[in-house]
């Protein structure tokens, strides 16, 4: 399952010409996104260039004849049945889009399922039943524990648990919407007793997000030898989070109002296929640290090699035309701790059945240096070394009106750039 295929070659192109050279979407990513598409429930279509093309008009003109026939649910309205079909159909399809897109014998019965990427209305690409954030960069765990606790920033359970807790599915967005700040309980530490208002420490969190496929019952854990196969695709997510909120109400069960209020995620699902060149081997651990306990030792595990940024716009800056500023920037192959495979097997060690189109957010994306931090809580330390901004403003946390793209590339020797699009969000008041 883990080879290099035709839909791979470097040297594969495209007649929808926008594709060839593409900095994203060339050939060699074609990822899924649902969008609007007249008075349907919403339609999977399929990046290529600047354009997209639309599998049930794309089916209806013969395409995918040559399929097995439970695949071509590819074309239904949500990618929660594809995903649970198995991965050597995710694998036939993938293939045949490759195929169409590359042979110009195509074009003439597919030109008219395509669309220009730029006109889409996209919508939440799967029925997200659950979701689960997890926690697993240890930068990221170390930077937070160090403000809370400047003595013992780790706690002791990090080297041994994927830590991680549920998030809310319902409040997940799609790339574009508005964000509302949201109003909550805090106790200020001036304050002798806690408030309820206007949230002051909004801020984002740079995370993968991971969309898995297939199912196992509940009471059966997922081997870790198996996880992997159970990843459908990634995407980016921001984990918006309320720090005033959280700092009060997390001690003892963890993120709850701080987090829920909403999460957004990219409108493009890059397939596990699609990602097969950019596997890397994880970060080796220091010699010092524990082993991992047996369910979690993944054989021949690996991670995705990713370049991740975070670009800030303020109102006055768009209002201007300034560009965004880059925030920081992180390569997510050298910032986790947990890899995606032992997330999914810690996950169902259990027994909780995970299901085709569960979200798995990663946790924040940082990396060692300042610069490569990926949240405002640390990008700041809490707000005592503000953002400046090219134009005077500065940032301690997110002010109404702050626009918030994550962009992200899959690079590897060999292999053509891939990327994941954007995944934007303005914050409005509340
Ligand atoms: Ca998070």
């Amino acid at each position: 399952m883990s080879a290099l295929d035709r839909s791979h070659d470097p040297g594969r192109t495209s007649w929808v010409s926008s594709a060839n050279g593409h900095p994203e979407f060339p050939i060699q990513n074609l990822p899924y996104a649902r969008v609007k598409h007249g008075n349907t429930p919403g339609a999977i279509a399929v990046a290529i260039g600047d354009e997209a093309l639309l599998l049930p008009a794309a089916i209806e003109a013969g395409w995918g004849n040559d399929l097995p026939p439970g695949a071509l649910c590819v074309g239904m309205s949500a990618l929660n049945v594809f995903a649970g079909r198995p991965p050597t159909e995710w694998r036939a399809v993938r293939l045949a889009l490759s195929d169409a897109l590359s042979d110009p014998d195509w074009e003439p019965r597919l030109r008219p399922a395509l669309r220009s990427r730029a006109a889409l209305e996209h919508l939440v690409p799967f029925q997200i039943y659950d979701y689960t954030d997890f926690y697993a960069s240890m930068f990221h765990a170390t930077n937070v524990g160090l403000m809370l606790r400047p003595d013992n920033p780790l706690l002791p359970n990090y080297k041994w648990v994927p830590i991680g807790y549920h998030g809310r599915a319902s409040s997940i967005v799609i790339s574009g919407s508005p964000v509302r700040r949201p109003r909550g309980q805090t106790y200020p530490p001036a304050a002798s007793v806690p408030t309820f208002g206007v949230s002051r420490s909004l801020d984002y969190e740079l995370e993968l997000g991971i969309f898995l496929g297939g199912r196992n019952p509940l009471g059966t854990p997922v081997p870790a030898s198996e996880a992997a196969a159970r990843i459908f695709g990634v995407c980016l997510l921001n984990d918006w989070s309320a720090r005033d909120i959280q700092s009060w109400e997390y001690q003892p069960l963890g993120p709850f109002l701080a987090k829920n209020f909403a999460t957004t995620i990219s409108a493009w699902v890059l397939t596990a296929d699609a990602l097969l060149p950019f596997r890397v081997p994880m970060p080796a651990r220091a010699v010092s640290d524990p082993e991992p306990l047996e369910y979690l030792r993944v054989p021949n595990d690996w991670t995705i090699a990713a370049d991740l940024e975070v670009e800030l716009a303020t109102a006055k800056m768009r209002d201007h035309g300034d560009a965004a500023m880059t925030v920081s920037r992180v390569q997510f192959d050298q910032a986790m701790y947990w890899s995606p495979a032992q997330l999914i097997t810690h996950h169902a060690s259990n027994g909780c059945n995970l299901y085709m189109g569960d979200l798995l957010g990663t946790g924040t994306v940082s990396g060692p240096t300042p610069a490569s931090r990926g949240c405002l809580l640390e990008r700041t330390w809490r707000g005592t070394e503000p953002l400046m901004l090219p134009n005077g403003e500065s940032r301690k946390f997110l002010e109404d009106g702050d626009e918030v793209v994550f962009r992200g590339t899959c690079r590897a020797p060999g292999a053509v750039t891939i990327g994941f699009g954007e995944c934007r969000g303005v914050v409005v008041p509340a």
